[in-house]
């Protein structure tokens, strides 16, 4: 039986509920709908006018419509009477294909028809920044290898610990919080699961950190690249695929692995898939102007851009597209801050199942350090330089319009074609530099 959010309403004293979707870019939308409305929209949905978003809708589509899922249930931590709900699009009484969740939602039931179910985990990585979006917010944080740096997360500390005990609070089973590679950055660890619900906690860790942040008076951005000499903003993300009832971790293995990383064969068929459409998947993974400023960086000032720029993989390397950690998963590194956290998701499990249905194979793994050595990776694919290119590598993806379907793919490569577009129609500074004189 669905959970009834009327009750659950009464039972933790929730005032209001903000009934949430995410668009095409990401970002997270709303209604604050008081809880003697809940029950209607539980039955009837949330209307909203699509043409608002970033759907590819028109304002003369019909309303589209936010049926909210109980089990995404969230009451915030640090306003109780608010009650967080993820809701799936729908429109003219079917769900929406462009809308991200259901995207998500119908690449786990094409796993499930498998016998398969998908568990991740994501490391969203973030930098603490003032209110105007210019410098860091902390600027006695300058440190040039700041990794791990004790006194710089500790003096964010009254930020870091309401977003971590907000995480004990919901249950995430959070585990640890640090200072990431570049000054300002910093990354908060919960434990994996379905990839569902990773997927809706992934968007409310953002909307949280943001919230709590923009209450101390500063700014957290998830921004690919927000400082160029500065190392950027990844949201690497580690998998596995589980039997239906998420008992058996289906890439481990009890026998020998040849490859010698404690993966099983189901594992490499799906890495296989991955490492096929990783470049095509670029558009989708890394989805704006700025995220090609990550991928093939120069060095940072920490000395590692630690983003990947080429589809290898290894064992414990970070300098690889993706990293086998431990035996029975793998972490791909290619995804940035800008990540549409259902897409995310989607786009590796479309992937990967791909490459169980086609036994792709992945050949074996590289142990050099790619930023040194990817010369000797003759064969590996590099990534697309820019959105442009990206785009046009999905637009002509067989596999991911197979799986995701054209509509949501033409969907997609209009909005960041117009996207793409908008930018090259910006002046900017290094043009006037370059040209002035010509
Ligand atoms: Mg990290």
């Amino acid at each position: 039986m669905e959970k009834d959010l009327e009750k659950i309403a009464k039972e933790k004293g929730i005032k209001y509920f903000l009934v949430s979707w995410v668009d095409m870019f990401g970002m997270l939308r709303s209604k604050l709908v008081p809880t003697r409305a809940i029950k209607g929209m539980q039955k009837n949905g949330a209307g909203f006018a699509g043409f608002a978003a970033y759907l590819d809708l028109t304002p003369a589509h019909p309303d589209l419509f936010g049926m909210p899922d109980p089990d995404s249930f969230i009451q915030i931590p640090w306003q109780k009477e608010i009650g967080w709900v993820a809701c799936d699009l729908w429109m003219n009484g079917k769900p929406l294909e462009a809308s991200p969740r259901v995207a998500l939602k119908k690449q786990l039931a094409r796993a499930e028809k498998m016998g398969y179910r998908m568990k991740t985990g994501v490391e969203c990585e973030f930098h603490l920044i003032n209110k105007e979006g210019t410098a860091l917010a902390d600027d006695m944080d300058t440190h040039a290898k700041p990794c791990y740096d004790q006194q710089a997360v500790m003096r964010q500390y009254p930020i870091i610990s309401k977003i971590a005990d907000a995480m004990l609070e919901l249950e995430w089973n959070p585990y640890q919080n640090d200072h990431e590679d570049s000054n300002g950055q910093f990354e908060m660890n919960w434990d994996y699961d379905d990839a569902l619900k990773t997927a809706d906690r992934h968007v409310f860790f953002k909307y949280m950190t943001r919230a709590i942040c923009e209450s101390h008076g500063i700014r957290a951005t998830f921004m690919p690249k927000p400082f160029m000499n500065l190392t950027g903003n990844g949201c690497h993300a580690h998998m596995s695929i589980w039997d239906l009832d998420g008992k058996k971790n289906l890439f481990s293995t009890d026998g020998e692995d040849p490859r010698g990383l404690g993966l099983s064969p189901l594992a490499y068929q799906f890495l296989g898939g991955i490492m096929e459409s990783a470049v095509d998947l670029t558009a989708i993974f890394n989805p704006t102007v700025n995220s090609f400023k990550r991928i093939n960086a120069p060095r940072t000032v920490s000395g590692s851009s630690w983003a990947p720029n080429a589809v290898t993989y290894g064992g414990n390397n970070r300098t690889h597209m993706v990293r086998v950690p431990d035996p029975g998963r793998f972490e791909l590194r290619l995804m940035d801050g800008a990540v549409n956290p259902y897409l995310l998701q989607a786009g590796m499990l479309a992937a990967g199942l791909d490459g169980v249905e086609n036994n792709r194979d992945p050949g074996d793994p590289l142990d050099i350090n790619m930023y040194e050595e990817g010369h000797l990776a003759k064969d590996a694919r590099h990534l697309p330089e820019n959105l442009l290119d990206a785009i046009r590598l999905l637009d002509d993806n067989k596999i991911m319009r197979k799986a995701l379907g054209d509509e949501f793919i033409d969907a997609y490569v209009k909005l960041k074609m117009a996207d793409w577009n908008d930018f090259s129609h910006h002046l900017s500074t290094w043009e006037r530099q370059h040209t002035l004189d010509c």
